[in-house]
């Protein structure tokens, strides 16, 4: 048996490794807090151009990288393939997913951030009101490894098409991928607007302690605890995006080949490695029987191999979770009509469907990012939404039903949820991605994920002198009385 690819220790650099072969993909430098807060002194410089830019100018920059990011996706595509491991044609979909999210921040933040206005309300109806969104000055941006590609530029393109400089630090495990998009978007763009910075959790400790204006960070639960908490030195805000426990919900009237077709994808695609991945399914037990024979008989054939439809699972400290998880399951009266203990090898994990686990078990219970799955069957849907909304974690979830898909989604705690389908909201920009609980907080994508890397600038407008002037101390007795009779006429009218 080979072992698993050691990581590196910090040093002056570290090697990304191809975690299918343990062959070495690139060389990068350890970053010390002085280099770190070198980059954050030169996004800064940066941020006063980019900011005094027009949303029209901005939005031509970043459409001039989207376009070179396409003309090379396949280049990127075989990067992202040789950092994490997942196959070239995801990698592809992922970049591609990626384009569009640049696509759609550069052309909505106008609409989004421009100056609009709002009602100034009777009281101050000599005003006018107005609200615009401006950029924060410098984003820092932690990312994690498994969408090296998809995952980081949810928060740098809405960050950038907001006006913000970004520095960027990629996860170890992909730098090269990280230093992909900075180098196009330096040929693109031709100003170092978007920083890069490599190294291990220190250098992303430093980030976090060198002065940006808002740290967004995407990763685990327990990394996201300690970002927050360096962050906190400098009441420097924070958006986490961290793990997920995501559930499919199977109700009687569903199309079952589908929901077996969609949670088989979602449980196993980049080897389960994906924060909205499917982790557990809960079956109307009047289709139980039926969901699991289909969801079997899909797997069949499915293989964990490389150059196949799944990759080596990217971190090597990973396998052993995943192997506890199982077993644990398994232990506890579990039982594993696919796969199961045996089927964790040392770089690659096998499809693994479990039954009859125990909802208090490490496999319902915590995030496992491997390519398995439990089952339970459920008397209800109330008792699918129950069991769902019982675990810390609050990030995505799927829905599939024919007549109560929307109802049974709504009662989901979750950030986002598909009806029907499964992970499509990630793949509409116009829809904010975050979670809730040990999720995280903070939205990227849509309008919100623009307005997360912004603050609200109100201004109030005299248009003409008031009837009573009320921020004087020449107000009058007569203006009081004049107030209390309006205050009465608006507000006093109603039952008590
Ligand atoms: P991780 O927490 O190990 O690392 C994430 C990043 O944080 C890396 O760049 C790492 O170098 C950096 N880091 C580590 N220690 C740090 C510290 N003390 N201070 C600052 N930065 C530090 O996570 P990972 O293994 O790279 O990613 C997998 C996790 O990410 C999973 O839990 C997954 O669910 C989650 N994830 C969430 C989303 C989402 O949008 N919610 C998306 C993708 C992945």
């Amino acid at each position: 048996m080979t072992q698993a690819p050691a990581r590196p220790q910090s040093g002056s650099t570290f090697e990304s490794l191809n975690p299918a072969t343990g062959e070495v993909v690139g060389t990068h430098p350890v970053q010390t807090e002085e280099e770190v807060r070198a980059a954050v002194a030169r996004a800064r410089q940066e941020a006063t151009w980019w900011a005094g830019l027009s949303f029209g100018e901005r939005k031509a920059h970043l459409n001039a990288w989207k376009t070179l990011m396409t003309q090379r996706l396949p280049e990127l595509a075989d990067l992202v393939s040789r950092e994490m491991g997942k196959p070239a044609s995801d990698a592809m979909l992922e970049a591609g997913l990626a384009v569009d999210h640049i696509a759609w921040a550069a052309g909505n933040a106008k609409k989004v951030l421009g100056r609009h206005k709002v009602s100034s309300g009777l009281l101050m109806v000599n005003q006018s009101a107005t609200v615009a969104f401006k950029p924060l000055g410098v984003v820092g941006v932690i990312g994690p490894w498994n969408y090296p590609v998809f995952t980081p530029m949810g928060s740098i393109a809405y960050a950038l098409a907001a006006g913000n400089a970004v520095v960027f630090k990629p996860s170890e495990y992909t730098p090269g991928v990280g230093g992909w998009l900075v180098q196009t978007f330096q040929e693109a763009v031709g100003r170092p607007v978007l920083q890069l910075i490599t190294g291990l959790g220190e250098t992303g400790s430093f980030l976090c302690r060198a002065g940006v204006d808002k740290l967004a960070f995407t990763g685990s639960t327990a990394t996201g605890k300690k970002v927050m908490a360096a962050c906190a030195e400098t009441l420097t805000p924070v958006v986490i995006e961290a793990g997920g426990k995501d559930s499919v919900i199977v109700d009687a009237d569903a199309d079952i080949d589908a929901a077996a077709d969609a949670a088989l994808w979602g449980a196993c695609a980049n080897a389960g490695q994906t924060c909205i991945g499917v982790e557990r399914v809960y079956v109307h037990e009047k289709v139980y029987d039926e969901f699991v024979s289909s969801i079997t008989a899909k797997a069949a054939g499915l293989e964990a191999v490389e150059g196949g439809k799944i990759g080596p699972i990217t971190m090597p400290s990973q396998v052993g979770v995943i192997r506890s998880h199982v077993q644990d399951a398994i232990d506890r009266g579990g039982r594993a009509v696919l796969g199961g203990p045996e089927a964790v090898g040392d770089r690659f994990v096998q499809p693994t469907i479990l039954v009859d686990v125990p909802e208090d078990s490490l496999a319902v219970q915590e995030e496992t990012f491997g390519p398995t799955l439990t089952i339970a069957k459920v008397a209800s849907m109330d008792e699918a939404v129950e069991k769902t909304n019982a675990t810390r974690y609050g990030l995505g979830n799927t829905v599939f039903s024919k007549a109560n898909g929307m109802a049974i989604a709504e009662r989901v705690r979750s950030g986002m949820s598909a009806v029907n389908g499964v992970i499509t909201f990630a793949g509409i920009p116009s829809l904010p991605f975050g979670g809730v609980g040990d999720s995280g907080f903070g939205r990227i994508h849509g309008p919100e994920g623009l307005k997360e890397f912004t603050y609200a600038k109100a201004i109030a407008r005299q248009k003409f002198k008031p009837m009573i002037n009320l921020t004087s101390f020449e107000r009058t007795e007569k203006a009081d009385k004049q107030l209390a009779q309006v205050l009465g006429l608006l507000h006093g009218r109603g039952k008590k």
